[in-house]
């Protein structure tokens, strides 16, 4: 479904990403390790269109996104093409971005309405779905003030489910939460994966990228070090880094 092809990005000439390639089959799940300023967030802005890359090529469902034009010529599509595109990747952050001034429901609604032009009786129909979805039909009128950071957590990964991604990223969206509310969201991120999403997730939970995902990746210096299925990983890693980064892990 995904397929990211030698991607490269510098900022102020500073290399960020030497030449990423990996590729995601449809229905599976892949966690991304790697220690701070890897380029973990960096890799999943370009895949996620918020920022061009420099060079490379991302296909989603065979398409080529983010640039119009062939290998050489590489530029960005212009934003309406960006914008149709940028539909189909869900994004969900490490801090949740809820609109404070929106109850949850709304907040859920925001896509439908101002992006895919929904009528508001049937985005607040599909919005109610979705909170349902996480576990949060009884709180769909409280306020991000009014909710846990798990809860919030939740309301964004509704948010970005109702537009129906062909793909959903995370990047480490457990991190900024307190311990007893991490369960919660990981919970409604297995069970997303096991519903069959395609899901890319930056994350230090270790036991999540063991027990969910299909294959894990580790980032170091902006290129993936090594990538495997979790048991291997874990348990047999072919590289010295790997072995390191899993040391310090424990
Ligand atoms: P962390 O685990 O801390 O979130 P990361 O693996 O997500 O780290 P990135 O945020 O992708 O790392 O950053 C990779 C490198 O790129 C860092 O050295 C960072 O300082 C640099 N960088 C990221 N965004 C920008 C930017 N907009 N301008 C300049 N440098 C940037
Ligand atoms: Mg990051």
């Amino acid at each position: 479904l995904l397929e990211v092809q030698n991607l490269h990005k510098s900022y102020n000439n500073v290399e960020v990403l030497g030449g990423v390639d990996f590729t995601v089959q449809r229905g599976q799940v892949k966690a991304l390790l790697g220690p701070s300023g890897s380029g973990k967030s960096t890799i999943l802005r370009m895949i996620s269109l918020l920022e061009p890359c420099d060079s490379g090529t991302i296909l989603l469902d065979g398409e080529q996104i983010g640039v119009i034009g062939g290998r050489v010529d590489v530029r960005p599509a212009p934003e309406r093409i960006l914008a149709r595109q940028r539909t189909a990747i869900g994004m969900v952050f490490q801090k949740f971005n809820l609109f404070p001034h929106l109850d949850a429901t709304r907040n859920v609604m925001s896509g439908l309405t101002t992006v895919l032009k929904v009528p508001k009786k049937e985005a607040r129909e599909q919005a109610l779905e979705m909170l349902d979805r996480v576990g949060l039909a009884a709180r769909a009128h409280a306020y991000p003030s009014e909710l846990s950071g798990g809860q919030q957590q939740r309301v964004a990964i509704a948010r970005a489910l109702v537009m129906k991604p062909k793909l959903m990223l995370f990047d480490e969206p457990t991190s900024a939460l307190d311990p007893e509310l991490v369960r919660e969201v990981l919970d409604v991120m297995e069970k997303l994966a096991s519903d069959g999403m395609t899901m890319v997730v930056v994350t230090h939970e270790m036991r999540f990228a063991r027990s969910v995902a299909s294959e894990v990746a580790l980032f170091d210096s902006g290129q993936i070090v090594e990538q495997a299925p979790p048991d291997r990983f874990f348990d047999a890693p072919e590289h010295e880094r790997t072995r390191r980064f899993l040391a310090h892990m424990h």
